[in-house]
């Protein structure tokens, strides 16, 4: 049964964005949005999602890492004799600097606006919202630091790296009220998880260019990336004939060139050289020496390695008819994650179907989450699939579907609950 679209959504959506508006006030610079870990402007916004938590009926929490949780608990009586069953939702309330007010927010809010329309009936499933406290990596170029502590795949190694200021991330937790020395505590795991649902901006134009406010994701893509380094000969610019060139340069051209050509002929797949460094570097001097990276992701790994390996067969045919040498250096590599085809397709027969499936091309909490429990996402449009950028914006009645897709999710996951 799919709960039935009130204007009441709609009422709640504008609210949504007033508060995306007030948390966007919680900053550490006072004309843009940057709120990193364990920072005042994250206390600031624990104090205002702790309200909106408690008024809509749930008991807060800050674990020891500073995730800010709210809790909808089962009612006893529903749950006599029965394994009490935990449905999580949320994400991430760290920015990035000179942020926008929706990328991971926009998905706290809604979780916690879903959970205040189920507070009031009687339920056989705990919920609990999640406020992750660092998802983008910035203080101390780490990312997933909440999820990680609460799908109990944290790195205790890391708690002594230090920020730009000093501060190890062990003072830091410490300084914030929490406790480094039982990450531990954080854990869900051995808890009866029925799943992660995380709503999140789409941080990309698919949404909008199919004119659909919201859509279930099938994967998180996964990417590798590699340094390439063409070598061949410098000169001056003005005696050695081209036939006898050995330009990296032109060579380095010709496979962003053929980059470009594969993942455009690839569908699915994005690649993109972000740098070139060319040496010597002088208008005068043929370049010597191209460095340039390769990013190329796609949600499925076989089709990702074979674009990959065909790309370095690529670079390897250009160097050998230039008579350049060629390095390539395997930098990053992280596989793909998809998310539960069970969850996704109750997410999508509880808002009666026919959802739009897409692949993030992002990483998000939810990739760390999978490792827990059946995760799911649902992207929410945003204007020009912008994103990591003050501009980034929302359209409120794109905000009412998804909150109505996460509500009549949450009646399922009772029905269901009231069966087995
Ligand atoms: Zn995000």
């Amino acid at each position: 049964m799919s709960t039935p679209r009130s204007a009441d959504y709609d009422a709640i959506a504008d609210r949504i964005l007033a508060q995306a508006d007030r948390l966007a006030s919680c900053s550490e610079g006072p004309r843009d949005i940057t709120r990193t870990f364990l920072t005042p402007a994250m206390a600031d916004a624990h104090g205002l999602l702790s309200q909106w938590m408690r008024d809509a009926g749930m008991t807060v929490r800050c674990d020891v890492i500073g995730n800010l949780v709210g809790t909808l608990p089962a009612d006893a009586s529903c749950a006599a004799g029965q394994t009490p069953r935990r449905l999580l939702l949320g994400s991430h309330i760290d920015t990035v600097r000179q942020a926008g007010r929706y990328d991971g927010v926009l998905g706290v809010l809604v979780a916690i606006a879903a959970a205040a329309q189920i507070a009031r009936t009687a339920r056989r499933v705990s919920v609990d919202v999640i406020a992750f406290c660092e998802e983008e990596g910035v203080r101390y170029r780490a990312p997933f630091l909440g999820s990680r502590a609460i799908a109990g795949s944290f790195d205790l190694a890391l708690l002594s790296r230090a920020d730009d200021g000093g501060v190890t991330m062990a003072e830091a937790i410490r300084s914030f009220g929490g406790d480094p020395d039982r990450i531990d505590d954080c854990s869900y795991r051995g808890e009866t998880l029925i799943g992660y649902v995380e709503v999140h901006i789409e941080q990309g134009p698919i949404l909008e260019l199919a004119s659909e406010p919201v859509g279930l994701v099938t994967s998180i893509a996964g990417q590798r990336r590699a340094s390439i380094r063409f070598a061949g000969a410098a000169g001056h610019a003005g005696t050695v004939p081209m036939a006898v060139r050995r330009d990296a340069l032109v060579a380095a051209a010709e496979f962003v060139l053929a980059t470009e050509e594969l993942a455009r002929e690839t569908t699915g797949m994005v690649a993109t050289v972000g740098t070139i460094e060319v040496a010597p570097g002088a208008s005068n001097v043929i370049p010597g020496e191209a460095r340039c990276s390769l990013d190329l992701r796609h949600q499925h790994d076989e089709i990702r390695d074979r674009g990959f390996a065909g790309l370095r067969e690529t670079a390897e045919r250009i160097a050998g008819e230039r008579s350049l040498g060629v390095t390539w250096t395997d930098t990053d590599r992280a596989d793909a994650v998809p998310m539960d085809a069970e969850l996704t397709a109750m997410i999508d027969a509880a808002a009666g179907g026919g959802l739009p499936r897409l692949a993030s091309g992002a990483g998000h909490d939810a990739m760390v989450m999978a490792s827990l429990c059946p995760t799911s996402m649902l992207f929410v449009r945003c204007a020009g699939g912008i994103s990591h950028n003050p501009a980034e914006a929302v359209l409120a009645g794109d905000v009412a579907r998804a909150l109505e897709v996460v509500v009549s999710m949450l009646h399922r996951v009772e029905e269901e609950a009231s069966i087995g």
